[in-house]
């Protein structure tokens, strides 16, 4: 396990928001009987090396465990599938200086080139809180959950123009990693966690703190 030096605390705003997410029902465990037999899985995350190894060891060991599915595909950029939406400010940036990146393309290619080369009978789209990344640009924890979606949406509009003729659609899933570290209550949650996002649930919160704004 990391330190916690180089490790980005939750604000208030997100644990309040997480806290709002988790009372709605929208992070819940992932269900193995959902995960497709055989085949292997992607992993579309941020970058973060604090994180990363917690969240791609949960998907290797759940998809493993529950399913023998023991080759996952990582495909790792900056805010993770915040990056994929058109709208995103992530998704094309300048940071390096002289050196801009579509980084939606980068994440899109890496997908389709990683169920070219390996196949993928599932896709776990993971963004994470607290992700620097998206703290760069000053994201609240709401728009980041939206990124996370429409992430999905395209997935889901995108892969399918660029699958093999015949291949079957992967499964895509939205999920959460969470650092509590921060935050934690003694003998209390674990240190970090992923979970499914799921939308009504998630909308229905948007929408709940729409309405209070
Ligand atoms: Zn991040």
């Amino acid at each position: 396990m990391s330190s916690t030096a180089s490790r980005l605390p939750l604000s208030q705003d997100e644990l309040r928001f997480i806290e709002e997410l988790e009372r709605a029902g929208a992070l819940v465990n992932m269900d193995p009987q959902r995960v497709p037999d055989g085949g292997s899985a992607t992993v579309i995350s941020c970058f973060d090396g604090d994180r990363f190894p917690d969240l791609y060891g949960f998907h290797r060991d759940f998809c493993g465990a529950h399913k023998g599915m023991n080759c996952i595909t990582p495909v790792c950029i900056p805010g993770g599938p915040a990056v994929l939406s058109e709208h995103s400010p992530l998704r094309t940036s300048t940071v390096i200086k002289d050196l801009p990146i579509d980084w939606g393309a980068v994440a899109l290619s890496k997908t389709l080139l990683g169920f070219q080369i390996k196949g993928a009978g599932i896709i776990k789209s993971t963004g994470h809180y607290p992700c620097a990344a998206c703290r760069a640009h000053s994201l609240s924890p709401e728009t980041m959950a939206e990124l996370f979606v429409t992430g999905t949406d395209v997935l889901l509009a995108q892969l399918p123009k660029h699958l093999p003729q015949g291949a079957p659609s992967p499964k895509i899933v939205t999920c959460v990693h969470i650092d509590y570290f921060s935050h934690r209550k003694s003998g209390g949650r674990k240190l970090m966690a992923t979970y499914k996002l799921l939308r009504q649930p998630l909308a229905d919160v948007l929408g709940r703190r729409d309405q209070a704004a």
